[in-house]
C-alpha cells in the first residue's frame, strides 16, 4: 500500500532534469573520497542498477521518452577546464569511456563561445521524461498488486504498538513494516532524519520547441545531457520535442528546512537562469521560456544517499540522494527491500549503506553555514580556485551541494 499526500510524481520524481546517471556515489571523485574500499562494488552495482532500469523500462513498455545518451561536462572558464582534465586521468584509469574534447572539438557537439572544452562520457548515461517514468513505475506497480492512494497525506508516525500507525485524513493505516520515501519532506514525519540532509529548491526554465533553424544555430546533433563545472552548475539537455530544459545553479534554502508549494516558484531564481542562459546561447535570443518550476532536493553532507531504521527495525528509510536520485532510488529501493525481507543480503554489509553521513548542525548554526559555504562557492566560481573554507571542507570530506 502506498500512501501519497498529493499525486503519484508530486515530488522531485516528477519535476527533476531527467539525467539519468549510473552512478549511486554523486560521481567517481565523490566516490572515492567517501568509499575507497568499496568504490569498485560501488561503481559495478551502479552500472548494474542503471542497466536494470533501462530494460525495465524497456520491458514494460513505460513510455518515457528515455534516450540513451552521452554525458557532456563542460567547462565555462579556464579553471573548470583544468579541473575536468584532472578527473579524465582519474576517470580513464578506472575505465570509463570518457574523452576529452578542447576549445574547438566541443563546439562540434554544442555550439556556444563561452566554452573552454569539455568531457564527453559514454555508457552509463540516459534522459528521461521523469513524471511518465513515475507514472509508468506506478502503473506496473498497480498490476504487480500495489494500492496506491493519492491524496492520502500522511499525518504521523506512530511506533509505539505491535504495528506502526499512521493516521491520514482518510483512516489509520496500520502497518507491520514501513518504507518510508518521502525524501525531501522526511523531516515532518520523522524529526530524527533532518539532521542527515538540507532540503534546497532547485528551479528549470522549459523553452518552447526549437525551430529547425534554431536546432541548426545550437548543433547538439548527438543530444547529450550536458552540466558545467562551476560549484553553483548549470544543467541542460533537449527534451523528445526539442525544447531545451535549462536549470540548476541557485540552491535555495529556507531557514528550519522548510518545504511547501510556497516555495515551488522564483521568479528571481527564474530571471537569473534566463540571463545565465543568454549567455550560454547568444544566437538563441529569440527562444522564449514556456514553462518555469522548481522543487526540493535533499542534500547530505556527503552528497549521497543516507539509509537507516527506526522502531526496532520496522521502518527503514533512504533519504539524501543530491542532485542524482532518478537512477539511485532504485538502487535504494533493493536496499530497503532487502533490509525488510532478506537481513542477509550482502549490500546490506556495505559501508555505503551502513555508515550515516555527517550530521548538518541544528539551526540557527545551519542557516549560518550553508550562507557561508555558498557564498564560499560563488567566490571560488568567480576566482577560479576553492579557498580555504571549501578546501578545508573537502579535506574533511563534507560539503553542500545541489
Ligand atoms: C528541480 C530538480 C531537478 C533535479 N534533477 C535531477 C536529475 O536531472 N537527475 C537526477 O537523478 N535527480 C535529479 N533531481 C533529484 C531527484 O529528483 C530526487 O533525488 C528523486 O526524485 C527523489 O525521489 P524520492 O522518491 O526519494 O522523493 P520524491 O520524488 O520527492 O517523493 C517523495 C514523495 O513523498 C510524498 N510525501 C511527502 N510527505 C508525505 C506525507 N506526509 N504523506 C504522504 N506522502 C508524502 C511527496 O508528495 C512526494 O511525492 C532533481 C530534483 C529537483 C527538485
Amino acid at each position: 500500500m502506498v500512501l501519497e499526500q498529493q499525486g503519484v510524481g508530486h515530488g522531485a520524481s516528477g519535476r527533476n532534469g531527467g539525467f539519468c546517471e549510473a552512478t549511486l556515489t554523486h560521481g567517481l571523485a565523490n566516490g572515492l573520497r567517501h568509499f575507497p574500499a568499496e568504490i569498485e562494488e560501488l561503481e559495478r552495482l551502479g552500472k548494474e542498477n542503471f542497466r536494470g532500469l533501462v530494460a525495465f523500462v524497456a520491458e514494460h513498455a513505460i513510455a518515457c521518452d528515455l534516450e540513451q545518451t552521452a554525458l557532456l561536462e563542460v567547462a565555462t572558464t579556464v579553471a573548470q577546464a583544468a579541473e575536468l582534465q584532472e578527473d579524465l586521468a582519474v576517470r580513464r584509469q578506472r575505465g570509463e569511456a570518457v574523452t576529452w574534447l578542447d576549445r574547438d572539438q566541443v563546439q562540434d557537439h554544442l555550439r556556444s563561445p563561452i566554452l573552454h572544452g569539455g568531457l564527453r562520457t559514454t555508457g552509463g548515461s540516459a534522459l528521461v521524461d521523469p513524471a511518465r517514468l513515475a507514472r509508468g513505475l506506478s502503473r506496473v506497480a498497480t498490476e504487480w498488486g500495489a494500492e496506491i492512494f493519492e491524496q492520502t497525506p500522511v499525518e504521523r508516525i506512530i511506533g509505539g504498538g505491535s504495528r506502526i500507525e499512521l493516521p491520514t485524513p482518510a483512516g489509520t493505516v496500520r502497518a507491520r513494516r514501513v518504507v518510508l520515501a518521502t525524501n525531501a519532506y522526511s523531516g515532518r514525519l520523522l524529526r530524527r532524519l533532518r539532521r542527515h540532509f538540507v532540503p534546497v529548491y532547485d528551479y528549470v526554465l522549459v523553452s518552447e520547441p526549437l525551430t529547425p533553424a534554431q536546432r541548426e544555430r545550437v548543433g547538439w546533433a548527438r543530444r547529450e545531457g550536458v552540466a558545467d563545472r562551476g560549484n553553483h552548475f548549470h544543467y541542460f539537455r533537449l527534451t523528445a520535442d526539442d525544447r531545451i530544459l535549462w536549470g540548476g545553479y541557485d540552491a535555495v534554502y529556507h531557514y528550519g528546512g522548510r518545504v511547501g508549494p510556497a516555495f515551488d516558484h522564483r521568479p528571481e531564481t527564474y530571471r537569473r537562469l534566463e540571463r545565465q542562459f543568454r549567455t550560454m546561447f547568444p544566437q538563441l535570443q529569440d527562444l522564449r521560456f514556456s514553462h518555469r518550476w522548481g522543487g526540493p532536493i535533499a542534500s547530505t553532507t556527503r552528497f549521497t544517499c543516507a539509509f537507516g531504521s527506526a522502531f526496532g527495525g520496522r521502518l527503514v528509510y533512504a533519504l539524501g540522494y543530491t542532485g542524482l536520485g532518478v537512477v539511485a532510488t532504485r538502487f535504494a529501493a533493493r536496499v530497503l527491500g532487502d533490509r525488510l525481507l532478506d537481513p542477509a543480503s550482502p549490500v546490506l554489509r556495505l559501508q555505503f549503506v551502513r555508515r550515516s553521513p555527517v550530521p548538518f548542525p541544528p539551526e540557527p548554526l545551519r542557516t549560518a553555514a550553508l550562507a557561508l559555504v555558498q557564498g564560499a562557492m560563488t567566490r571560488a566560481d568567480r576566482r577560479g580556485r576553492r579557498g580555504v573554507l571549501l578546501s578545508t571542507l573537502d579535506r574533511l570530506g563534507i560539503g553542500f551541494d545541489s
